[in-house]
């Protein structure tokens, strides 16, 4: 069994028996992080919408279909990378998750962030970056690759990105989105050469 993998696994039973946010009175279940605990990349979403409140398993409605076609076109497969979201529990009806819930579950966050130690940070939309840079824009950031420190989790490597729910019926952002997306191998390729 891999080390990563079971350090997540504990986290997640912790914090599925432990996390006090209040979305858990509404949810079906806690949406875990999926995918490789090794990956070098890491992406954030949300919150889990009603596919993922179902299924228990993060982008799997309309906007992950989305983001797999994304993927396959960087020569990737949702197996090759981890996701999550800043929340794990469905807000009622989609809506926005609150201050407090973010809050709640930025601990559970934080430490599966630790556990994988990513490379790459790949934010998906506007709430996933507020969560480390609350005073920037989406707008002005999307697409950018960014080497900054966080108090949590020290030097580290960004990308921010629409949202692929909000780029998926707007046909300008869906293009800035795919454009921004198709920048992932070169942002890791230089990763890669600055740490050799
Ligand atoms: N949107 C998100 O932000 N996360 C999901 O898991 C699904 C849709």
């Amino acid at each position: 069994m891999d080390l990563k993998r079971e350090k997540l696994d504990e986290l997640n039973n912790y914090w599925r028996e432990n996390c006090t946010c209040e979305l858990r009175k509404t949810a079906t279940q806690a949406v875990f992080g999926a995918g490789n605990a090794n990956s070098d990349i890491v992406f954030i979403g949300e919150a889990p919408g009603k596919s993922e409140d179902r299924d228990g398993i993060p982008f799997v409605g309309a906007a992950g279909k989305f983001l797999n076609e994304m993927l396959e076109k960087i020569g990737k497969k949702r197996e090759d990378i981890y996701i999550t979201n800043i929340v794990k529990y469905r807000p009622p009806n989609n809506r926005d998750p609150e201050p407090e819930e973010k809050e709640t579950c930025n601990e559970w966050l934080i430490n599966e962030l630790k556990i994988i130690s990513p490379k790459l940070i790949v934010f998906l939309g506007r709430h996933s970056m507020l969560r480390f840079f609350p005073t920037e824009k989406i707008s002005d950031l999307h697409g950018k690759l960014l080497i900054r420190k966080t108090p949590e989790l020290g030097r580290q490597a960004f990308l921010p990105l629409y949202h692929p729910a909000a780029a998926l019926y707007n046909g300008g952002m869906r293009e800035t989105l795919i454009k921004d997306f198709n920048k992932i191998p070169k942002a890791l390729e230089k990763i890669n050469n600055s740490m050799s």
